[in-house]
């Protein structure tokens, strides 16, 4: 197996989550599945490796993604969380306390399930990208159509609608109707549809996992 994100060569990865999936964390840099795709889906589909993509702000941060940031030179890579201790900044992504058209980049991948005012959240990532800007947006699917109660406040309940106790709603493919209201030219980047089969078995992710939005301002 091979981690494409700190670049080293493992017997296997380790299981992770629960229920518990085998092949899922690499022993090195701590990466998930998600992030190994979505970290070649970022350096094969955008401009991020580029001089030229300079300043990257990145919401609930993940080891391996800092991880691969640590290996390209000459960013401004920031990490900004809601909660703090977690990132760099403490930022919530309803209100980010930057001007407009101030990032090349911005990552936000599974935050928006955890906030409340999630269309805000969208408009306000759009808003600080310059206009020559991408933005990465993942969360995960786990329903045919979008869905929140908001009489659903405590743990218990949002666990048993949601089946995580942080989490909001459940998002199914029409969340990109939201991308689309808030202004964003995107594109849903699947697995199988940037790295052969052969090679995503070699990486540890598996071809069904959920794709990942390339958004453009
Ligand atoms: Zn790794």
């Amino acid at each position: 197996m091979f981690c494409p994100i700190c670049k080293f060569e493992v017997d296997r990865f380790l299981p992770f989550g629960k229920p518990e999936r085998k092949n899922a964390r690499c022993p090195v840099c701590g990466s998930l599945e998600r992030h190994r795709f979505i970290w070649i889906a970022v350096c094969s589909r955008t401009n991020l490796l580029d001089p030229d993509c300079r300043k990257i702000l990145d919401f609930g941060p993940n080891k391996g993604f800092e991880a691969g940031m640590k290996t390209i030179p000459d960013k401004e890579y920031l990490t900004a969380d809601l909660k703090p201790g977690r990132a760099q900044m403490q930022i919530d992504v309803t209100n980010i306390k930057f001007p407009d058209d101030t990032f090349d980049a911005v990552f936000c991948s599974h935050v928006l399930e955890h906030v409340p005012n999630d269309r805000r959240a969208i408009s306000e990532i759009r808003r600080v990208l310059k206009p020559t800007g991408f933005s990465l947006i993942a969360v995960p699917m786990t329903t045919a159509m979008t869905f929140e109660d908001p009489n659903a406040t405590t743990p218990e309940e949002r666990k048993r609608l949601y089946g995580i106790a942080d989490h909001v709603r459940r998002y199914g493919p029409d969340f990109e109707d939201r991308l689309k209201e808030a202004g964003f030219k995107y594109t849903l980047l699947k697995p199988t549809d940037i790295i052969p089969d052969v090679f995503l078995k070699l990486i540890g992710v598996p071809y069904k996992l959920p794709g990942v939005y390339l958004c453009l301002k």
